[in-house]
């Protein structure tokens, strides 16, 4: 198996690089916004701050009142001031909670900008292997892991440190003794996060296989593409025996899981309650002992629920979120590295050149073209005949600027100017018109020396009276819409390669699903569209290459016979063999 070679990826080699792309991204489009949200966290945590303070100083002036008249004013004043600062902390977290919501949503558009983008620049070799499919699928997940890990460092250097620092100060001014409190609050909530983190990995890499295993079998019951095949052997409950199998695994590793987690749950709610006495205990004696003011014991009593709260929170959620998503990020920095496509030179004359071409498929046992070399002319038309698996398909996809070499120089026409009508096309399930424009989205329909939307159609054959008075009905069941042939399919197919400008036409099996009779019509069309650009076509159809100027015959990833028609038919050569074998069965 060899891999894709190592190219530029555009962002260095390490995973820091890629995990501050999309940070960068959000600071140049929303630097303002992420600077008022940090700024809005401050404020929202001194105002959670201000309460105990205020809090305090309400009960202190409440028991002087019973010793001094001045008292009775004060207290309003306290009393006001800890409403506007209860008023305010509301405000404040309503809006902390809607810009975090808000910067939520910007962030995790900017990731999906950077995944698709990627994608974008891949190479389509990398879509090849299984390895890659299953790397670009997890580069989503990654991506949300990454989104919560800023989102995590934002919260907490706007909110949660800010808040923990005060509390801290204002702990230690009232009594240098009481800023232990933070620990004994932080300490339990921290091993118990730590622990749980560990556990969990552990299941995970116990349990997936299990997981894996029950969902591929229920699929192998109930999906689509399995159920006419299980059924028809007779399979189902042979499935259904696997299935309950590795269910029971699965469960048997979540009882294990959970019995060990509810008994270290019980050990740290135990050490949780112990620190919590243990600071009701101090308050209560720096209260009797003179050392605190009522007014203190009292906020920091009402306050100590909050604080747990937030410490759980912000070990626990955010904290423990980035250990939880750590994996996925790794999965994104990965995909984020992966070699990117670059096309291969523009040909300045307009002829096509391949010198000295390598090509092995990423998960190919064998290379399909070792030292290759072909030359097609400006406006030449070049059939290309050969067994299967002998790299037809392969080489059109060189020749399409599709797939790179591994070795050797290349020179197309450039993806720009290429069209194709693939062997193995697409049905897009959306309206037949979007069909055809897909593949020139940006070109005007009544560009001059172009084919329009309507001639495509016409000249692929698709001759259904209503499908072409109504081009926006949509096509393919998916969505409801109405179902085509596959002979219909392959001329959508075709009309959407004649469509698209081009200096270069590939067409590669472009009548597999036509049946022979409308066939020659389709020839006709591409023999007459053949004589304004380059063609290279690819078919079984011995009787098509005759419109070719030139007939090239690969075997096993070589040009063994390469001529005109009358020339090749002369040589009495595989060519020759094969003509003749094909008109005998037409007998
Ligand atoms: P043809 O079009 O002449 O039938 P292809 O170009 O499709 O031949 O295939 C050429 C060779 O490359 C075959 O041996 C085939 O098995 C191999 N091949 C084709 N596609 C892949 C792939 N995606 N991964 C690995 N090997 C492939």
């Amino acid at each position: 198996m060899k891999c894709l070679k190592a190219r530029k990826n555009g962002m260095g080699n390490s995973n820091l690089n890629v995990m501050l792309l999309p940070l960068k991204l959000l600071c140049q489009k929303y630097f303002s916004y992420l600077i008022l949200f940090l700024l809005v966290g401050i404020i929202y945590s001194l105002l959670n701050t201000a309460i105990i303070m205020a809090k305090s100083s309400f009960v202190d002036e409440a028991a002087d009142l019973l010793n001094s008249v001045m008292a009775q004013k004060r207290i309003w004043f306290m009393a006001g001031f800890l409403g506007l600062v209860s008023a305010l902390e509301i405000i404040g977290n309503g809006i902390y909670n809607f810009m975090y919501v808000s910067l939520s949503l910007k962030m995790q558009g900017e990731i999906q900008k950077t995944i698709f983008q990627k994608i974008n620049r891949l190479s389509p070799l990398a879509f090849e292997t299984s390895e890659n499919l299953e790397r670009i699928k997890k580069a989503r997940e990654g991506g949300n892991g990454i989104f919560t890990m800023w989102l995590t460092v934002f919260s907490i250097i706007s909110f949660y440190l800010p808040y923990f620092i005060m509390i801290e100060i204002y702990l230690y001014r009232m009594q240098p003794v009481l800023s232990i409190f933070l620990l004994l609050i932080f300490l339990p909530v921290f091993l118990s996060q730590i622990i749980n983190h560990t556990l969990v990995s552990h299941y995970v890499d116990t349990s997936t296989p299990y997981k894996r295993k029950y969902e591929y079998y229920n699929r192998c019951i109930t999906e689509k593409r399995f159920f006419k095949e299980t059924r028809f052997w007779g399979a189902v409950p042979f499935f259904r025996s696997k299935f309950i199998a590795s269910l029971k695994g699965y469960s048997e590793e979540t009882w294990k899981i959970n019995k060990k987690s509810t008994f270290i749950h019980m050990g740290m709610e135990s050490l949780t309650i112990a620190g919590y006495f243990s600071i009701l205990y101090l308050l209560f004696r720096l209260l009797v002992d003179n050392t605190i003011t009522i007014g203190v014991f009292m906020a920091v009593f009402t306050s100590i629920k909050r604080m747990y709260d937030l410490m759980n929170e912000m070990i626990v959620r955010h904290i423990g979120g980035i250990l939880r998503n750590y994996g996925s990020v790794k999965k994104y920095c990965t995909f984020m590295k992966m070699p990117e496509y670059y096309e291969a030179a523009v040909s300045m004359d307009g002829d096509i050149t391949l010198s000295h071409i390598d090509f092995t498929y990423p998960e190919g046992q064998k290379a399909v073209f070792r030292d290759f070399n072909l030359r097609i002319k400006k406006n030449e038309t070049v059939a290309i005949i050969g067994a299967n698996g002998s790299g037809k398909s392969t080489l059109a996809k060189l020749l399409a600027s599709i797939y790179e070499t591994d070795s050797g120089e290349i020179k197309t026409l450039g993806r720009e100017k290429t069209s194709m009508v693939f062997q193995n096309f697409q049905k897009y399930d959306m309206s037949l018109k979007d069909n055809i424009r897909i593949s020139d989205l940006y070109r005007d329909d009544n560009d001059e020396g172009q084919l329009s939307l309507m001639d495509s159609l016409d000249m692929a054959g698709l001759n259904s009276r209503y499908l072409l008075d109504n081009l926006e009905t949509e096509v393919g069941r998916k969505f409801g819409g109405i179902d085509l042939s596959g002979g219909e399919w392959q001329r959508v197919a075709i009309a959407r390669g004649i469509y698209r400008k081009h200096d270069l036409l590939i067409l590669d099996e472009p009548t597999a699903a036509i049946n022979p009779m409308e066939e020659d019509r389709i020839f006709c069309l591409f023999e007459e569209l053949s004589q304004e650009c380059t063609s290279i076509l690819i078919t079984h159809r011995m009787g098509a290459v005759k419109i070719a100027d030139r007939i090239i015959v690969l075997e096993n990833g070589r040009i063994i016979e390469d001529g005109t028609y009358q020339e090749l038919c002369k040589s009495g050569g595989r060519f020759a063999k094969m003509i003749s074998l094909q008109a005998e069965l037409y007998e």
